[in-house]
């Protein structure tokens, strides 16, 4: 081969790569409609993240009935937006998965977002045989004792996929803020995108807000889900210790299809 020729194929493969690249981008991105006909089932896998023994112990004792209040949320929030379904998505305890999955790029490029959605699809593929129904959603929860000195990973949410992967302290007192996270993954899953500043965290006005018409405007006493934090005042931001403290807002309802843009 000349070195023409060794040039022209590596230009080929370096734009094939590129047009893969783009369609998987385009294809992970693509939005999923639930017509909430039917309740959706959405299954917790726990996972032992630092094989710390308090870890295990506390997975050891987890039953559906810990993941009660994220269907209380969203029962109590479809009511809200007349859904017609009075449970629309149902929480279930899946069994432990004993491997720890890919982990998320801090800041990560288009390439290796859809790299690591890839990864991390293949890692559910491989690790967890049990057939689910189509439309199933899988939370992955990776637990770690509440000693952890170790800075933990972010939790994400991939629309494409139905997989959510959250990150959770062991121990009842963290309860509540773990399924808080575990719903707004969930959520993204459903087509749900953030309402918060990246940089700063804070909500973003008005749809990150669940009383953006509030006056005065602070304290907000509730968070948008979506959001996450609630602003008490300007430059003072609070994680709410439980999803009784949080909203589906207006704009994440239409985003999951809870409400049509025209209302
Ligand atoms: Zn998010």
């Amino acid at each position: 081969m000349t070195r023409r020729e060794i040039f022209s194929l590596l230009r080929t493969l370096l734009l094939t790569l590129a047009v893969v690249m783009l369609l998987l981008n385009v294809w992970f991105s693509q939005t999923r409609e639930e017509n909430w006909q039917t309740p959706v089932t959405a299954w917790m896998y726990p996972i032992n993240a630092d094989g710390e023994i308090a870890t295990q112990t506390w997975i050891d004792q987890l039953s559906d009935a810990h993941f009660d209040d994220m269907e209380r949320f969203f029962d109590r929030e479809a009511a809200r937006y007349r859904l017609g379904l009075e449970r629309p998505i149902q929480i279930q305890l899946a069994a432990q998965i004993n491997a720890i999955p890919p982990d998320i790029p801090l800041e990560p490029s288009i390439v290796d977002a859809v790299i690591w959605a890839l990864k991390m699809r293949y890692w559910v593929w491989k690790y967890d045989d049990t057939p689910r129904e189509p439309r199933a959603i899988r939370i992955f929860i990776r637990f770690y004792a509440p000693d952890n000195p170790g800075p933990m990973q972010h939790s994400l949410g991939l629309q494409k996929g139905l997989i959510g992967l959250v990150n959770g302290y062991a121990g009842g007192e963290h309860a509540g803020r773990n399924n808080l996270v575990a719903a707004h993954e969930l959520l993204h899953t459903l087509g749900a995108t953030d309402k918060y500043d990246m940089d700063t965290l804070e909500p973003i006005w008005p749809d990150g807000y669940a009383d953006p018409t509030q006056f005065p405007l602070y304290p907000q006493t509730r968070a948008e889900i979506m959001s996450g934090r609630l602003q008490v005042s300007p430059g003072w931001l609070l994680l709410p210790p439980s999803l009784d403290h949080a909203v589906i807002g207006p704009a994440t309802a239409i985003e999951i299809n809870w409400l049509s843009a025209g209302n």
